[in-house]
């Protein structure tokens, strides 16, 4: 793997040629709406100029966006008489521009890796993962919040990114790590990083790095009867006030539903996210709800990203990033959910 040296200086600069020909992005520090159509909320345009300025922890708006727009176009059509198109659907014109996205942590790298084992078919989630680059930073510092290391990741992982900055004393050292990647760095003058630098990472790496995952690991392998029918889940459902909050802001939740929407006989057949904590959500025609009770949807979310997933594609549906934990209304908190699921009898 190619490491380089970087000051922040040249940091800048790179992010400024890279916008002279991609669509580059950052991450704004406070939550707020998108400042243009084309941008996902949470992150802004970069078209030369600014300095990027991280936060400690994840960034405020998780990388879903990018992947997984809310909304997503999926097909156009006409409903007006006469006119040439009636009666096809067409697919709409994307930008097939690479768009970069600069400011990444590990923790939501790892995120878009989990999400591709459910969207591997999924010919809009792979194709604007195909036009996406990750350049991440590496966490020298984590928040109360974040548990990473607990869900199998690393504050200084590179796991997903395409590039992957750690900082050093002077600036940073850069770790190409995808073809994405090289194409990024081709044609910038950079010096190779000093052996004692990548040393200094790679023991970081290995003393701050994954936790020992198996108390957690044997959830997996637990009886899902007993988890289910667990006396805590009646609590809990009481507590939970079902906002949804959690799922939008959450990197690995990637449900969604579809609607068509027609303005003056123009029609758009949207995707949407949607969350399994709001009762329409498991609604069937017949007018029967699986799910139609709180107690049934707060336990449907903690189950399905600690045991559901992970028997089906073998990882937790969760990332450990936190931001779940730092904006339940009602403080609960994912950590307690496992610590309470790994004792029940
Ligand atoms: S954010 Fe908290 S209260 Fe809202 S749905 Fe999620 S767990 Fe329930
Ligand atoms: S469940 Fe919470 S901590 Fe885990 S990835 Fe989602 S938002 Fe982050």
């Amino acid at each position: 793997m190619k490491v380089f040296k970087v000051s922040s200086v040249e940091l800048d600069a790179m992010m400024q040629e890279w916008s002279k020909v991609h669509r580059v992005y950052a991450p704004v520090l406070a939550k707020q709406p998108a400042t243009s159509s084309d941008c996902a909320p949470g992150w802004r345009r970069v078209d030369g100029g600014s300095a990027l300025t991280l936060s400690t922890g994840p960034t405020p708006a998780s990388v879903k966006s990018f992947f997984f727009p809310q909304p997503e176009t999926l097909l156009t059509y006409t409903l007006e008489n006469n006119h040439p198109d009636k009666g096809l659907m067409r697919e709409p014109a994307k930008s097939k521009k690479m768009q970069v996205v600069v400011g990444v942590r590990p923790c939501d790298a790892r995120s878009v890796l989990l999400n591709n084992l459910p969207y591997q078919e999924d010919p809009f989630f792979q194709a604007n993962r195909q036009r996406t680059a990750l350049v991440g930073f590496t966490c020298e510092q984590t928040l109360s919040t974040c548990f990473c290391s607990q869900m199998g990741g690393s504050p200084f992982g590179s796991e997903g990114l395409d590039l992957a900055f750690s900082r050093t004393q002077d600036g940073f050292i850069v770790e190409v790590g995808t073809a994405k990647g090289e194409v990024l760095m081709a044609g910038l003058d950079l010096a190779p990083a000093e052996e004692s630098e990548i040393s200094a990472l790679a023991s970081r790496r290995s003393t701050g790095g994954k936790a020992d995952a198996t108390e957690l690991d044997t959830l997996k392998g637990s009886e899902l009867g007993r988890l289910y029918d667990a006396p805590m889940w009646k609590s809990l459902g009481e507590s939970c006030i079902n906002c949804g909050a959690c799922t939008f802001i959450c990197p690995t939740c990637y449900c969604f539903d579809i609607q068509d929407e027609v303005v003056r006989g123009q029609g758009r057949r949207i995707r949407y996210w949607d969350s399994c904590m709001f009762p329409l959500y498991s609604l069937h025609t017949s007018g029967h709800n699986p799910r139609g009770q709180k107690v049934q949807r707060t336990r449907n979310r903690f189950l399905h990203k600690l045991k559901y997933f992970p028997d089906r594609f073998g990882p937790f549906s969760c990332v450990g990033c936190g931001r779940c934990v730092q904006d339940c209304p009602v403080n609960i908190d994912i950590r307690e959910v496992m610590s309470d699921l790994l004792a029940v009898e």
